[in-house]
């Protein structure tokens, strides 16, 4: 496979418009190239922008029941070529088939469904007091970026609302996982939407970015990346006031009680820090445990994470795949040198490629236990199959070392005793709180505290990002 990456802009692929570069979209199981991007510039932003702008005029005006139809269309196009999306996302950024096809690709129509039941109960109008009519209208074009980890679920969560409420759209996915936003394109246009309404271009995020970003015909920016580059977007967003929502990192802390389940939590908190090969922005990468059961755990921990099966990104079966790309191969390499220049103690893992697995960007599931809350290796988002275990006395110990990080978009908790779980839950400072492996639905807001951002994503909170309310006061 070699997928020639363009862009789509007015409803056509078009080829950018001057100079530009070309990334090599690399198969992160294999190393083979499996894609050309062009890396658009400051003219193909425009062109964007100014497509989208002309659309929203008369996209704008059309009614809740043709976007809900068009919305169903496109629904029905994510599950006929479910498949195509599933490969698409093994090949670039390499999930191995089950999780791909599983996990990932599910978030297309996940999103989209969970969007179209959201719209259903929204109250579109209502009155605000005695004197007042409330109605939403669509915030005007989107700016949405998104990043290579769970391509198809940043893409989806955004696109399915903004489409819904009527805004237009112009993506600019990650060009390390490219193969599903064009996918993404492919399927809008074949679901009819009218030209403008979506348009989607690739470029190199520091480069196009800052252009997109103060864009002053873009009206709101929805941007799922690293809290570095989403920073970056606000601040070059400010000067035109337009509306920021930041999806950002996360060091989520998983606190274990003694009286948990102990094999149970522990084999769980191992296996859902290393899904997606530690790449998730709400992984549960601290685990913090109760000073009685803590030489117990780690010996478990280890035990688990020595049987963590890494497999090869084209594999059929249950396990972790490789990074998705050389650079986080080196990050992940980064940390866990840093994390044994620390005094981190390893129990499983290390550095280097799993035995047999010379190419691709395999890691080693790695574990270090007595690990303190101020090492870096506790504070740093790695995004990697990297756990760290962290000893606490109290619970009160317990709730500020979680809270204790830039971070807050996720924490979990093992207990057995939920009453306790939920009082410590309502302690933390994040923004999503699993108890016992509970995990949420589309319905719930995803979306953190502190330096993980500042917006909710999914459902009827997403869908509120791409509305204006407007009040109209009348006395009748
Ligand atoms: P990244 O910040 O490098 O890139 C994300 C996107 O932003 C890409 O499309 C990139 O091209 C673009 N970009 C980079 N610099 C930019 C700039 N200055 N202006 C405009 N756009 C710019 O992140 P990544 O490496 O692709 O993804 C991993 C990060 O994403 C992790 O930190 C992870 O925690 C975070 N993430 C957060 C969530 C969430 O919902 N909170 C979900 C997934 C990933």
């Amino acid at each position: 496979m070699n997928t020639h990456c363009n862009f789509y802009i007015d409803g056509q692929w078009v080829e950018p418009a001057g100079a530009h570069t070309v990334h090599a979209a690399v198969s992160p199981g294999d190393e083979s190239v499996v894609g050309q991007v062009m890396m658009g510039g400051a003219e193909d932003a425009n062109r964007a922008v100014a497509a989208a702008r002309r659309a929203f005029d008369s996209y704008s005006e059309t009614t809740l029941a043709y976007r809900t139809e068009m919305l169903q269309k496109l629904q029905a196009v994510f599950e006929r070529r479910y498949d195509e999306m599933a490969h698409a996302i093994s090949t670039e950024m390499g999930a191995p088939w089950d999780w791909a096809y599983e996990q990932q690709a599910e978030c297309g129509p996940g999103h989209i469904k969970a969007t179209l039941a959201a719209a259903k109960d929204f109250q579109w109008e209502t009155r605000s007091g005695d004197n007042a009519d409330l109605v939403c209208e669509p915030i005007g074009v989107c700016l949405l970026i998104t990043p290579w980890n769970w391509p198809l679920n940043q893409i989806a969560a955004k696109l399915a609302p903004a489409l819904l409420a009527g805004c237009t759209v112009v993506l600019k996915p990650s060009e390390y996982a490219p193969l599903s936003g064009k996918l993404v394109a492919e399927f809008v246009h074949e679901a009819g939407y009218p030209p403008g309404v979506f348009n989607m271009l690739f470029g190199d995020g520091p480069t196009i970015g800052p252009v997109l970003s103060s864009h002053p015909d873009v009206d709101f920016i929805s941007f799922t990346g690293s809290t570095a580059a989403g920073i970056s977007v606000a601040k070059n967003a400010a000067d035109s006031v337009k509306r920021v929502v930041q999806e950002l990192g996360g060091k989520s802390p998983n606190i274990v009680f003694a009286d948990s389940d102990l094999d149970k939590a522990i084999r769980w908190s191992v296996s859902k820090c290393m899904s997606n090969t530690g790449q998730s922005c709400n992984a549960p990468t601290r685990l913090l445990v109760e000073r009685s059961v803590y030489a117990q755990a780690v010996e478990l921990a280890a035990k688990y994470g020595a049987e963590v099966p890494v497999i090869r990104a084209s594999d059929k079966g249950k396990g972790v795949g490789p990074l998705a790309s050389k650079r986080q191969w080196d990050t992940v390499q980064r940390y866990i040198q840093i994390a044994l220049d620390e005094g981190a103690r390893m129990v499983c893992g290390g550095l280097g490629r799993p035995a047999g697995m010379d190419k691709g960007f395999y890691a080693r599931p790695t574990i270090f236990a007595d690990v303190h809350n101020q090492m870096r290796i506790a504070r740093e988002e790695v995004f990697g199959p990297v756990l760290v275990m962290i000893p606490f006395d109290t619970e009160a110990e317990a709730i500020a070392i979680g809270n204790d990080t830039p971070y807050g978009l996720a924490a979990y908790i093992q207990c057995a005793d939920v009453p306790r779980a939920k009082r410590v839950a309502r302690r933390l400072r994040a923004g999503m709180v699993s108890i016992n492996g509970q995990w949420q639905d589309y319905c719930s807001p995803f979306g953190g505290y502190k330096q993980s951002g500042n917006g909710r994503e999914w459902g009827r909170f997403g869908l509120q990002d791409y509305l204006e309310f407007k009040v109209i006061n009348c006395a009748n």
